[in-house]
């Protein structure tokens, strides 16, 4: 069976310049699909062939198993939200909701009571009479959402909406985004650069990288499984530890410096003398004066400590390999910078990377 969005071997090229590159991607009805990558990964060029703002050089993008690539933006039934909200200053925000009804043919008494409702629906009861000037950033941005989703689109398409906000104000709009996209069941696809906010907000992840989709999966799978060191070093803080398995029978590998390590898991059948890396996250580690029993322990030069309060990043060196470990609570406070001290992690937090 075919899922309701399908984007089949996408290529875009601009001369000889290749934007994407083979790009493929099935998503289910409501499904809250996050794109993430690095800036000119291809997230945009992605969503714009989607929505019909771009032609593709090749692949076919289908909905609801009909294939959408030949129709014009506006016969898409796509409804779209940018960053700037390109929302018309004249009018109200009722007759902003309004318009694409008004597209559609319905007529305005109708139409702007449609428009209320989902003015309401994103927390803007009684705001309708307004200009987009007599309105916050936060309150526009919840217009262009209202206006996305009055016509009951087959798609919601994000593109870094929350990026003109503070941080708290970006924070309360991804849960309430998150609330409106559940209570209506769109299916959905959001732009971001920000590693968080893919994270709490989206069923699945797919992260970019020069055109290509590296990973697509759930954001607990990209964090802990992930497929390349790519994935690993971009999503979260990450160790990374270059090794060669000893023994994949008994899931040992060994770096010359660090010496051997048990692992839990592998992105990959591997083999005995395979040339792998090892990811350990930080907040895995743990860091004390003297080692603790069953457990793998090094010895770590602190070079830098960096304070948040609750938590801290302890910065060092670990047989000149760079070592990141994020230390919590009343530990905090234990080790200094220049000090040499010990680091520990149980197999469980070694997860072995192939690519
Ligand atoms: P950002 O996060 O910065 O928005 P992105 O991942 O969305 O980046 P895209 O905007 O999709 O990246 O761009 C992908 C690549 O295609 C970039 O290298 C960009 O420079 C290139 N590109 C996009 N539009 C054009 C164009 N009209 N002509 C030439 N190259 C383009």
């Amino acid at each position: 069976m075919t899922s309701y969005l399908e984007l089949s071997s996408i290529t875009k090229s601009y001369g000889n310049f290749t934007a994407l590159d083979n790009v493929s991607l099935s998503v289910e009805k409501g499904e809250f699909v996050t794109f993430l990558g690095p800036s000119g990964s291809g997230k945009t060029t992605t969503l714009m062939i989607v929505a019909g703002f771009e032609k593709a050089s090749g692949g076919s993008v289908q909905v609801g198993g009909r294939s959408i690539s030949e129709l014009a933006p506006h016969e898409r039934n796509i409804g779209i939200v940018f960053q700037n909200y390109a929302l018309f200053p004249h009018k109200t925000a009722a007759e902003n909701v309004y318009f694409p009804l008004q597209m559609r043919g319905v007529s305005r008494g109708k139409g702007l009571r449609q428009a209320e409702e989902m003015l309401s629906l994103v927390g803007l009861k009684g705001f309708g009479h307004r200009h987009p000037k007599e309105l916050s950033g936060g309150q526009q941005q919840r217009v262009a959402l209202a206006r996305a989703l009055v016509f009951e689109p087959s798609l919601l398409l994000l593109d870094e909406p929350l990026g003109a906000l503070d941080k708290n104000l970006r924070e309360q709009m991804q849960i309430e985004i998150k609330r409106i996209q559940r209570s209506l069941g769109v299916t959905t696809i959001f732009v971001t650069h920000d590693q968080s906010e893919a994270m709490s907000m989206s069923d699945r992840i797919v992260v970019f990288e020069k055109g290509r989709i590296e990973q697509c999966a759930a954001p607990l799978d990209i964090y802990h499984r992930p497929k390349t060191s790519f994935v690993a070093a971009f999503i979260g803080e990450s160790n990374l530890i270059p090794a060669t398995v000893t023994n994949a029978a008994s899931r040992e590998a060994d770096n010359p410096l660090l010496g051997s390590f048990e692992y839990a898991g592998a992105d990959n059948r591997l083999t005995d003398g395979q040339a792998v890396t090892l990811l350990i996250r930080p907040e895995h580690i743990k860091l004390s004066r003297n080692p603790v029993e069953d457990r793998k322990n090094v010895r770590m030069i602190v070079d830098t400590v960096v304070n948040y309060g609750d938590n801290a990043l302890v910065i060092g060196r670990a047989g000149d390999i760079p070592m990141r470990v994020r230390v919590l609570g009343a530990d905090v406070v234990i080790i200094k910078e220049g000090e040499e001290c010990c680091i520990s992690w149980t197999p469980d937090s070694v997860f072995v990377i192939t690519k």
